[in-house]
């Protein structure tokens, strides 16, 4: 056993306020934003500084986010009454799902077929899985994370807007930044009375072929940020999970589904804290290079990984400046 639960769990949970919750859509100061800030400060700008988002979603990633989205209403629905979130009671499932296939009705109808089928699979499997919070946001800040880790003062930097107004922005101590995590669950299991993160990954079995059907503790999970994040931000939040399970789902051909905790290494998970400290740093110190008119540098080390190119990928292939414009303008939407 990694953690000793008894060392952190408190008398009484506290209540999940799913109502205020949204349904989907990336944490706002999460694992991916704070991995951004030093794997390319660029995509960290363009992403969570100028909000540019790829316009059309490639087919295979919204396919995840439908299957997300099939499960997340599987388990709100679980959830007593008065916790059930107004994204759930907003419209029935196949609703939203042809909603967010933005018409690609094909897709919406192999989400919604695709999580009929998890609801079997997890019948005959007699799954024990008690839903404690659908899709909601943690946040904790970093006094709380890492309360020995060496403070900062807060600052103001004053900026201008596009159209050249002053604009200000207003920063705490680098103890009360706040660094949060998205969970797609949490769960208690009847049988042990444990509770867990999930997260669930829909995969790709032609692409995935080797990988799904068997787990192996020294893959791509054995050692993962994501984790790391999600179990000190809940923990801390006074919720005792165990520890964080990967559910894969897949988004393709003949069903197929399977559940697995990840290992966590314990000196990993005891440096997160500071390492989180480290990169809110990095960020601070980028907003005050973009007050002083100083661009986030590219790192083009980062342009291609495991999930494909990154978004930002046609804008930093362009030759100069006219046809960057040009390319975020034609495919990027901007808010
Ligand atoms: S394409 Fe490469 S350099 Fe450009 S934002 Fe993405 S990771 Fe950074």
């Amino acid at each position: 056993m990694l953690f000793n639960i008894a060392d952190l769990a408190p008398s009484v949970l506290p209540i999940i306020d799913n109502k205020t919750q949204g349904g989907g859509g990336a944490s706002s100061r999460g694992s991916h934003r704070l991995a951004d800030v030093t794997n390319c400060p660029r995509k960290w700008y363009m992403r969570y500084v100028k909000h540019c988002t790829r316009k059309g979603e490639p087919e295979f990633r919204l396919m995840g986010t439908l299957i997300h989205s099939a499960l997340a209403n599987y388990y709100a629905a679980m959830l007593p009454e008065e916790q059930q979130p107004d994204w759930f009671k907003e419209m029935p499932l196949y609703h939203r799902l042809t909603q967010e296939a933005g018409g690609k009705i094909a897709l919406a109808d192999r989400a919604f077929e695709t999580g009929e089928q998890y609801i079997e699979w997890t019948k005959k499997k007699k799954c024990d899985w008690i839903p404690y919070s659908v899709e909601n946001e943690y946040q904790a800040t970093l006094g709380e994370l890492d309360p020995d880790g060496e403070d900062a003062p807060g600052f103001e930097l004053e900026f201008r807007t596009p159209s050249g107004e002053p604009s200000r922005m207003i920063f705490p101590t680098l103890n009360e930044e706040v660094v949060t995590c998205r969970t797609d669950l949490i769960v208690t299991k009847k049988t042990n009375n444990t509770m867990w993160v999930v997260d669930h990954k829909s995969k790709n079995p032609e692409y995935h072929e080797e990988k799904f059907g068997k787990w192996n503790d020294n893959g791509e999970f054995a050692l993962d940020w994501q984790v790391l994040v999600n179990l000190m931000v809940i923990r801390a939040r006074g919720i005792p999970v165990r520890g964080f399970i990967v559910q894969r789902v897949k988004r393709d051909g003949e069903f197929d589904a399977d559940r697995h905790p990840v290992p966590v290494p314990v000196k990993a998970y005891e440096g997160a804290p500071g390492l989180a400290r480290h990169q809110i740093k990095v960020e601070r110190q980028h907003y005050r290079n973009l007050a002083q008119g100083i661009s986030p540098v590219a790192n083009y080390f980062n342009c291609y990984g495991r999930w494909g190119e990154c978004d930002y990928r046609p804008i930093c292939r362009a030759d100069n400046a006219e046809d960057q414009a040009r390319i975020i303008n034609t495919l990027y939407n901007r808010p």
